[in-house]
């Protein structure tokens, strides 16, 4: 009742029969088992390969590699679609070749990408990618892991946090500084590494949310990594990296209200057939206002990401107001969830304390929406200098 038309000119037949797949394999491989994955904190690892085997590891990707060219709508199909887990930890794991492989499809050379890309789009092989420093995540150009080359190879030593991924990773993309000399952003360079890397150790973080998917502590102590696995140019790596993150935050927005459309859905079911003094819940004016409050913020972050991804993918607008745009679309669709998760463990009460209900998770995992990727106040920065002020 609550679905936004999917008007014609953002979705095709093809996006449309995408979608009944994926929520199909939502439905069943996924939904009746995340409580018992999040309890336990992990989920198995076959999961890729079966989302392989439908060819959504692989969505966007070229085909020489095992992909399939995919427009922008169908990463947005993909975010909402997976939202309705209203788990943000399986997404999270799953997905997190979407951040790891697009600064090599950008940058990489032939054959790196041939060895890596190929496996991990397969589900065969988990990537991820690490740039967050324990000095900072925000301020990426500070960065201080180093790697300085040493013959045909780099030696990388310092510290990484907070990687999704980070436990099983098969291969690394991370940021290093190959040029300690340089302060900022000149002297920073990407760097492939094999998660079986000899120097490389990795700890497992405890969360308040995302359970099911390892976040990780990542130290390196002189890993010797080949000088063919740089990608793109030494020292000219924050570029990519940047460009990286206007992709994930578009992602997120529709993840983050997809959470939200998932937690006003909870509570107006509940509120339906809930009664209190005789009358279902629903029936009170101030619980069918809080739901339009929660329509109504829902409904405001997806048009603005639509019309972003039309925009993008139809090459309309100013570079720089698209990426401030990109930068609003998160903190508005991380807003919209917060409002929205808070709204409705409030209309289900005691329930919407309980482990179980979506909305529940949710609630305990929007933090982590308006950090991740870019916090709220970074995006709020950056969106004022795109554009001008
Ligand atoms: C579960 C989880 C998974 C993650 N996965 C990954 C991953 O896979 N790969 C990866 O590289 N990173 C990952 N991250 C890291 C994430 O991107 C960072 O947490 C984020 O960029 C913020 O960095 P920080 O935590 O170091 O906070 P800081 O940069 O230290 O900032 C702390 C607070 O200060 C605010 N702040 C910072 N600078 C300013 C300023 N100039 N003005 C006003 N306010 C400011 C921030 O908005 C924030 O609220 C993950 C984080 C979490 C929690």
């Amino acid at each position: 009742m609550f679905d936004a038309p999917p008007l014609p000119h953002y979705f095709s037949p093809e996006h449309t029969q995408f979608r009944d797949t994926l929520r199909g394999f939502v439905a069943s491989e996924i939904s009746p088992h995340i409580n018992d994955w999040d309890e336990a904190g992990t989920f198995p690892r076959d999961l890729y390969r079966k989302a392989a085997a439908l060819g959504i590891l692989g969505l966007g990707y070229p085909e020489k590699y095992g992909g399939t060219p995919a427009d922008i709508f169908y990463q947005i199909i993909l975010a909402e679609e997976f939202a309705r887990t209203g788990s943000g930890g399986i997404q999270a794991s799953i997905n997190s070749h979407t951040i790891a492989l697009p600064p090599l499809i950008a940058a990489g050379s032939e054959t790196l990408k041939r060895h890596i890309i190929p496996s991990v789009i397969a589900g065969e092989k988990i990537a991820a990618l690490a740039v967050t420093e324990p000095s900072g995540g925000s301020d990426v150009a500070s960065l201080c892991t180093t790697a300085i080359r040493d013959g045909d190879h780099y030696v990388v030593s310092g510290e990484k946090t907070f990687i999704t991924s980070g436990m099983r990773a098969d291969y690394l993309t991370v940021a290093v500084r190959t040029d300690p000399a340089v302060k900022g952003a000149g002297g920073i360079s990407v760097l492939m590494i094999d998660g079986d890397t000899p120097g490389l150790t990795r700890t497992e973080l405890k969360k308040m949310g995302w359970w099911c998917s390892d976040t990780a502590h990542l130290h390196f102590d002189h890993c010797r990594v080949p000088a063919t696995n740089l990608v793109g140019t030494e020292n000219r790596g924050f570029k990519t990296l940047m460009h990286n993150f206007n992709s994930e935050r578009l992602f997120l927005s529709a993840l983050a209200y997809g959470f939200a459309q998932v937690c006003l859905e909870e509570a107006l079911a509940w509120a339906q057939q809930r009664k209190t003094f005789g009358h279902p819940l629903a029936e009170r004016q101030v619980i069918r206002h809080k739901l339009m409050d929660m329509m109504l913020r829902v409904d405001a972050a997806r048009s603005l990401v639509y019309d972003l991804a039309y925009c993008i993918e139809h090459g309309r607008g100013n570079t720089e107001h698209l990426v401030a745009r990109i930068c609003m679309a998160k903190v508005l669709s991380t807003q919209a969830m917060q409002f929205c998760a808070d709204q409705a463990v409030q209309i289900l009460g005691g329930m919407g304390f309980m482990r179980g209900t979506r909305s529940e998770r949710i609630y305990r995992e929007v933090k982590v929406m308006m950090i991740g990727g870019g916090s709220e106040e970074i995006m709020k920065d950056l969106a004022a200098r795109k554009i001008g002020i």
